[in-house]
């Protein structure tokens, strides 16, 4: 079974086809999914879908693109929600440069607050990164947040960074695109025990889908091409990657 441990299935890419997506993981290959959130709304649609499926756990959060909406309410809502038992991080936060599009402070101000948060909560974050590497790195060695650099895009050298900190890393389908030579060096550089996978859906669909909606079981194609890059089985990098998210959302297995 495969752990996908990133997706967006409150996208309103999916109000047409959700729950037979959702209640197919398991017979797709997927044993376990974490929702991730963008702001109050989809950190409440998240934990909604969490309640409903099994095998669905989330994470809460306000994501950079988002900042320059929150409010001291939906700080108020989003340290509520975290209470919730199936909430396993504070995710997707972080800093997006590719546009500068809120504001950096605003972005900065955000994500400082939420990487405190995890702090003083011992919950896990959930860092979106885009163009921002150096920033990110610095704002995690600033707080002491730990958890997880998700569709990793920085250079092995900052991925070895992280991992000494107890960052896990995610790749995304990204890494099966022709021109992924970073995301081939990044995963090289992590350990075995610190690397997760994802989906991201519905964005990045992996080769042979790039370009289409992408799914929960198109994991199993981030997951082979690890695998090759990893010169390990594919049997081997399915539970290792799972045994890595159960580790780090600090879901026991015995609850499965
Ligand atoms: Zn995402």
């Amino acid at each position: 079974m495969l752990f996908d441990s990133h997706a967006h299935i409150d996208d309103a890419k999916f109000d047409d086809d959700r729950a037979q997506v959702l209640s197919g993981l398991r017979r797709s290959g997927v044993g376990l999914m974490i929702n991730a959130a963008s702001d109050i709304r989809s950190s409440l649609e998240s934990m909604r879908l969490a309640e409903t499926y099994d095998n669905v756990y989330f994470a809460a959060g306000i994501h950079p693109q988002e900042a320059d909406k929150a409010s001291e309410r939906d700080f108020a809502e989003l340290e509520r929600i975290l209470e919730h038992p199936k909430c396993v991080a504070i995710g997707e936060i972080g800093l997006d440069y590719h546009y500068d599009e809120p504001a950096r402070e605003v972005q900065r101000a955000v994500f400082y607050r939420q990487l405190k948060l995890s702090a003083a909560k011992s919950m896990p974050v959930v860092i979106h990164d885009r163009d921002a590497h150096a920033e990110c790195l610095q704002a995690v060695k600033d707080t002491g947040a730990r958890g997880v650099f998700h569709c990793f895009s920085g250079s092995a050298q900052t991925a070895a960074e992280l991992v000494d900190l107890g960052f896990y890393i995610s790749f995304s389908g990204v890494i099966t695109f022709k021109n992924a030579k970073r995301a081939v060096e990044a995963a090289k550089a992590v350990p075995m025990d610190r690397i997760l996978i994802e989906t991201d859906s519905p964005y990045l669909a992996p080769e042979p889908f790039r370009g289409r909606r992408n799914e929960p079981k198109y994991v199993e194609y981030v997951a082979r091409k690890l695998a090759e890059v990893k010169g390990v089985s594919f049997e081997d990098i399915s539970s290792e990657t799972f045994s890595n998210a159960l580790r780090l959302f600090g879901i026991d297995s015995a609850s499965l």
